[in-house]
This record gives structure tokens, sequence and C-alpha cells, in this order.
């Protein structure tokens, strides 16, 4: 029996993926193949530059760049061998350099039926976390395994839940947090759309290692094919009984439901989060206290993010020192990247921590289109910085990329090429923060509008010899004294870019460009 994994997710339902499935139903249909073909709907195959594709099983054919039309064509190859001029080569480094844990399942199962997920190991770890292990050998195998989280700062894991778990109260929360608000960034999305339910198994096992009993998922209204799936996967654990009162009979009850974020990017904050959830207007608030010690509603609450939480079942499965084997010194395991720009392979990516940047924009990426010539990669969003090619050797993790003024942030990563205008990407993201910053502090609501004016004055040729000094004492000024990690992070791309292209910076000033 042949299945055909026609790609579901946004990117390839974007390009006709929908229509693409519905004519190969018709087309097995009309060539007599009913019973011996499936065609079904899974999650990201990754590579989203060259959507509609499609996945034959057996044999692992991949077809690229599919219209209705070659519905005929694939149908029939399942017959007479691979339709030529249709393939996507499978042998490329795109594939092969990759490591995959939390996008394990992506592209292989139909993520609205949870039987696929269950027939994939799914909600095994569950199963043993419930009736096998204490909550304290669960929050011990998280320690282990060295995981830290995978929103930006990198806090380690086990030490948050640890604080939640110790915290005595008559009430406790379980947060995921979906907000994924940075430019380029898809990460969240497509690990919500493609395997829903391993991020409902890591919120279960949470709430049990912790004490809490209800859970909240927090996903941007803008994402409505993650919210559509999310809430059919929690129906369905519902109905199997995998959420509710007394989970596989081991007397543990724990529910989730789910919030729609308006957009707001600091709402990715945890207490500006937390302040949405509560039905207020989501501005952050000054700490500590820490949500683990007083969230939601002043109960202690444990907040991770939608890629910290796809990894705590495969840890529960095979183990915290499996984990840690992978990836470096301080940043174990993997890290899932949105690769985008100028770089040919544009999709989702997942490898292990410390792989070089050369890799991945090179080797995995497939390096710059049109033979143009790398020049920096953007990595944590509006909160990172520009990366130059003297640091494409660099291992990829939380240490090496705060060396070099960037962040790892949630995973984004925007490559440049010869192209690109340095301070216009600069402007870009510090107009983004000034339209993002909630107005609560003055260094950030003011900040960032009088650094955004200065670099559009630069950028347009207006510039003034004083303006870099300006900048850089505003940076300081925002990085230093605003409230919450928007305003202080929101200084990096300006700062980075001042660091390593500061020449076009002058060449702006003295009308040279
Ligand atoms: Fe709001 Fe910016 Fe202050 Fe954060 S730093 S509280 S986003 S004004």
């Amino acid at each position: 029996r042949y299945h055909l994994r026609v790609c579901g997710a946004a990117g390839c339902l974007s390009c006709g993926s929908g229509e693409l499935k519905e004519a190969l139903e018709k087309e097995v249909d009309r060539q007599s193949m009913t019973g011996q073909v499936e065609v079904k709907s899974v999650g990201c195959l990754g590579l989203c530059t060259a959507g509609p594709l499609v996945q034959v099983e057996p044999g692992g054919v991949l077809y690229q760049q599919l219209h209705v039309s070659d519905a005929t064509a694939v149908v029939a190859s399942l017959a007479s061998g691979p339709a030529a001029g249709l393939c996507c080569p499978t042998d490329q480094h795109f594939f092969s350099r990759q490591t995959k844990i939390v996008l394990e399942n992506c592209g292989r199962i139909d993520p609205e039926r949870i039987e696929e997920y269950i027939a994939c190991q799914g909600y095994t770890a569950l199963y043993r976390a419930l009736r096998e292990l204490t909550p304290r050998e669960i929050i011990d195998e998280i320690t282990a395994s060295g995981l830290r989280g995978r929103g930006g700062a990198g806090y380690p894991t086990g030490l948050k839940w640890t604080t939640v778990s110790k915290a005595i109260s008559e009430n406790k929360f379980v947060i995921c947090n979906g907000d994924e608000g940075d430019p380029g960034a898809f990460m969240d999305r497509s690990v919500l759309e493609s395997d829903p339910h391993r991020v409902l198994e890591g919120m279960i096992i949470a709430g049990y290692a912790t004490g809490a009993h209800t859970g909240f998922i927090y996903v941007r209204a803008e994402y409505p094919l993650a919210v559509k799936r999310l809430r059919k996967a929690l129906s369905q654990a519902e109905r199997l009984g995998i959420l509710g009162k007394n989970i596989f009979n081991s007397g543990f009850g724990f529910d989730i439901q789910v919030r729609l974020g308006a957009g707001a990017f600091v709402c990715g904050e945890e207490t500006a989060l937390i302040a949405s959830i509560e039905g207020r207007t989501g501005r952050p608030r000054s700490r500590p206290p820490y949500p683990a010690e007083s969230g939601l509603k002043g109960y202690p609450t444990l907040i991770n993010n939608v890629e910290t939480l796809a990894n705590i079942a495969p840890i529960i499965r095979h183990g915290g020192d499996w984990f840690s084997s992978i990836g470096t010194e301080k940043s174990k395991g993997t890290k899932v990247f949105a690769l985008a720009g100028r770089v040919r392979n544009t999709g989702l990516i997942e490898v292990p921590m410390g792989t070089s940047l050369r890799d991945i924009v090179f080797e995995i990426g497939g390096g710059i289109p049109g033979n143009g010539t790398f020049k920096a990669v953007q990595t944590g969003g509006p909160s990172g910085g520009c990366v130059p090619a003297q640091y494409l050797d660099m291992p990829v993790d939380y240490e090496s990329l705060a060396g070099v003024g960037s962040i790892m942030g949630s995973g984004g990563m925007i490559v440049m090429d010869q192209s690109s205008c340095m301070v216009d990407v600069a402007r870009f993201f510090m107009e983004f923060c000034r339209t993002e910053s909630c107005g609560k502090c003055l260094p950030c609501r003011v900040g960032t509008a009088q650094i955004h004016n200065i670099l559009s004055r630069i950028a347009s040729g207006f510039g003034r010899s004083a303006d870099l000094a300006a900048v850089e004492e505003l940076c300081d000024l925002v990085k230093n004294t605003s409230l919450c990690g928007l305003g202080q992070t929101a200084p990096n791309p300006v700062l980075s870019t001042l660091r390593y292209f500061r020449e076009e910076y002058l060449s702006h000033i003295e009308g040279k460009r």
C-alpha cells in the first residue's frame, strides 16, 4: 500500500497543497488505485521553498513545486517509477545534515489524527511518567538532560520546574508560550500545526512534575491553522482520557485550555502574557516576583515555550543522558530554526546545538542564490544581532552567539547577502520594536522612537557626524534602563551592525551611498 504524504502546513497550503490533495484523491480513484493508495495530509516536510511537497512511501521519493495538473503523473509514477522533472533530490545536505527530535513526526503523521501520534510512540512518555516515575524523578531526568528554554533566554528547564514544584500552594499552572512574534520566525507555528499532541504531552508531564492541574496554551490568533489543530488535538485527547480527571488511572488529573493572543509582540514576555490570559492589557510588570513564585492569578506558574515542551516526551522516552549526549558542553540537544532570507533552501530545520553557521547556511541552506555573497545572518529576531561572515565557523549555541553580540532567541535565522543595507536592517528592527513597545516605561517608549528617527535620517542620506555617538548613547540607555526584555534587547541589532558594519553607517553619513 502506497502513502502519498501531502504537506498540509501553512506554507504549502498557501501554495495550493489543499487543492493538490483533492486532485490526487480524484486521480487515485480515476486510475482505479483506491485501496492501494492512501492520500494523507501531514505536517511540515521542512523544505518550504520547494512547496507544495508530496512524499511517497515506501521509497521516500519527494515531489516538489507540484501543481494540480501534476496529480496524474504523480499517481501514475507509483506503478512506473519516479516522475521525471518533478523530483526533489533527498540525498542533499538539507535532509542528511539534520537531527530531528522536536520535528521527528513532522511530515510523517497526520496532525489531526491522534491514532497516528500514538502509533509513533505518542503518549508513551506520559504513560511512563504517570505510572512509573515520581515527580522528583521526572525533574531529575529533565535536569540531567541539560535542556534550556528554547524561547530565548536559555534558562535551565530543570531549574524552572524545580522552583515551581517546590512552591507550596493550593493551586499551580502550566503555560505554553506559543506567542511567536519574531519577524521571519515560524518554528512554533510549524510544530503546533504538524504535531500538536507532542506539545500537549509535554504540558501534562510538566503539570504532573510540578503539581499543576491546569494548563493554558497561549497562541497568536494569526495562527488559525495551529489553533484549529490544537483544539482538535485537545478534544481527541479528552475523548481518550488523556486529559481529564484520572489520566491513565494514575489518579492525576490535568486540563488544558487555549487562549488567543491578539498579536502584540510584548505578550511573549512572561508577565505580559499572564496579564493577557487574566484578561488585562498585555503589559509586563517588574520582576521579582517571578512567575514561578507568583504568576497566573498570583499562583506559582511554569511557563515554557512550544519547542521546550516538544522536547519533554523524547527526553522521558530516551532519558536525560541521551539528550545531553547531543550538542555542546553547555547547550544540549538540538535547535529548530526557521531559515529565511537570501538562502536557497528556506524552511524549517533542526540541527544539533554546536552546528556551525557555515553548515547551516551553506550545507543545509544550500548557500546564497544567484552566486551572491554571504554578508550576515540575523539570529534572535529583533532581540538578536547580525553575525557577519568572519564568524561563519562559529558553533551555534547560546554562549557563542552571546559572545558575538547576538542571541539564540527562539530560532529565527535571516540570511543576508551583499545587497542588504545594514543601516536599513537596523532601522527595520528598531521600527518593529518602536511599534511593539507597550509604552509603559519611558526609556523604551521614547528611546526606540529616537533611535529610529536617527537611523531613518542616516539611511536617507541626512545623517550628521554626531549621530553615531548619539545612537550608541541612546542604545546604552534603553538597554540598561528598560523594564522588560523587549526594551533591554531592542538595541541589539543596531549595536551589532554598528560593531561589524560601521563603515556602512559612515558611508551614508558621508554621502557615499
Ligand atoms: Fe513596555 Fe518597552 Fe517598557 Fe517592556 S521595555 S515594559 S515593552 S515600554
